[in-house]
């Protein structure tokens, strides 16, 4: 092959997603997709109606790089309150393209080569790459999965431990977690925080994209609020999550100013601002998301509200699903649903060259017109047999969806 068409030695590894796979997959059959997280539903009225104010008010040049001041104004009054201190909006935020921008670049700010990431799996994908890109070394921990019949995947704190040592620069967790939904409780986040006061040199990344989609009455708990953690964490949010606009693309962090510094450093190279105009509509949607809302005390709770229906919805098609007899498990927070998968169903065509979690999503969307993500995926290469036998399911989609899979899969 000629040089020029050699993509670089930093990208040769990473030419893959589950997401460029499965979303084309399950359009070329006409699939009901359950696979990739984003909402099949329309996103809020007051939404639309911010970005046209927004539009209206002519906020469409580009805006000071850490974020829009009125929108980091409107995060630091959100997360004052939720964090019981005061946030200062010039110093303690940086506002991204989406969360996964914003992890990049903190990423991209605290590792050198040769650094390792300690990072909980399942993971979601992109944390590996990112890591490896900037040539960190990602070290996994695997969680303990629920036997069958219960739901709670477990953290051994000992490995955890273990894991940490003189070249660990960031650790990462997820909390509501995608794949497996686990919320971290306060005495999970309480040793996690008791290991990470003893290597004082480790930044901390908290992706808590689905802070406020948790399930029956569990606290989401942040660990950047823990002991002295806040001056070298960054807690990654995401409107696209919380509003159910995820092509928007904006996200932010918040954390301590020195920590917050790595990422709008890097993001001032990378694209320099993110959307203002879409910052503008997210900095008036965060005031009117804490009003009543079509019958609940605010926005948050109809939402919560909504995926706690759609939890109790999948669940039962899952267990009810004769074609593919899986064993769903039931997550904390977030908005997906994993389920053990029936090892000897499918094809053996389907298996060829792959893991049977693919080899089961490929089948699915294929024959059956359901698609699902091969839980594998979330997984580091040599942990990946962790994750063979788990496939998700979201819970973001529309009520005619699940009423479609339904009869699919039953
Ligand atoms: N967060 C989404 C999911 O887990 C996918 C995001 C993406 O496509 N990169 O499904």
């Amino acid at each position: 092959m000629e040089a020029w068409k050699l993509i670089s030695k930093k990208l040769e590894p990473f030419q893959y997603t589950v997401w460029t796979e499965f979303t084309p997959l399950a359009i070329k059959y006409n699939a009901v997709n359950l696979g990739q997280g984003f909402p099949a539903f329309k996103c809020p009225e007051f939404a639309k109606q911010a970005l046209i104010d927004a539009t209206n008010s002519d906020e469409n040049q580009y805006s000071r790089s850490q974020g829009y001041l009125p929108l980091c104004q409107e995060l630091a009054r959100v997360y004052s309150s939720k964090y019981n201190r005061e946030i200062n909006p010039l110093t303690e935020i940086a506002v991204t393209i989406g969360a996964s921008e914003g992890i990049m670049c903190a990423l991209l700010g605290m590792v050198n080569p040769g650094d390792e990431v300690v990072m909980i799996e399942p993971c979601f994908d992109l944390y590996i790459p990112q890591t490896a890109i900037f040539g960190g070394i990602p070290v996994g921990v695997p969680l303990t999965p629920p036997t069958p019949g219960e739901n709670q995947w477990t953290l051994d704190f000992d490995r955890l431990e273990a894991a940490f040592n003189e070249r660990t620069r960031v650790f990462m967790i997820n909390t509501p977690h995608n794949p497996i939904g686990k919320v971290f409780t306060r005495q999970e986040i309480e040793k996690i925080a008791e290991i990470l006061e003893k290597w004082p040199n480790v930044c901390i990344i908290s992706d808590e994209v689905y802070e406020y989609i948790t399930y029956d009455g569990r606290e989401h708990i942040s660990i950047a609020n823990f002991g002295n953690l806040w001056d070298r964490t960054v807690v990654f949010g995401s409107a696209g999550k919380i509003f159910s606009v995820t092509g928007w693309k904006t996200g932010w962090a918040i954390g301590g100013a020195d920590a917050i510094k790595k990422i709008t450093t890097a993001h001032m190279w990378n694209t320099y601002c993110s959307n203002t105009v879409a910052q503008g509509a997210i900095a008036r949607m965060l005031r009117i998301a804490d009003e009543p809302y079509i019958g609940f005390p605010n926005y948050y709770e109809w939402m919560k509200n909504e995926y706690t229906r759609k939890r109790e919805i999948l669940h039962n098609l899952l267990k009810n699903a004769t074609k593919i007899g899986v064993d769903p498990i039931i997550p904390e927070g977030g908005y997906f649903m994993c389920a053990r998968v029936n090892p000897s169903l499918i094809e053996s065509s389907y298996l060829e060259n792959t893991t049977y979690d693919f080899a089961f999503c490929r089948w699915m969307t294929e024959k059956l017109g359901v698609c699902a993500i091969p839980c594998s995926a979330f997984y580091l290469d040599h942990h990946k047999q962790d994750g063979e036998n788990l496939v998700r399911f979201a819970l973001c989609k529309d009520y005619k969806d699940y009423e479609a899979a339904e009869k699919l899969l039953s």
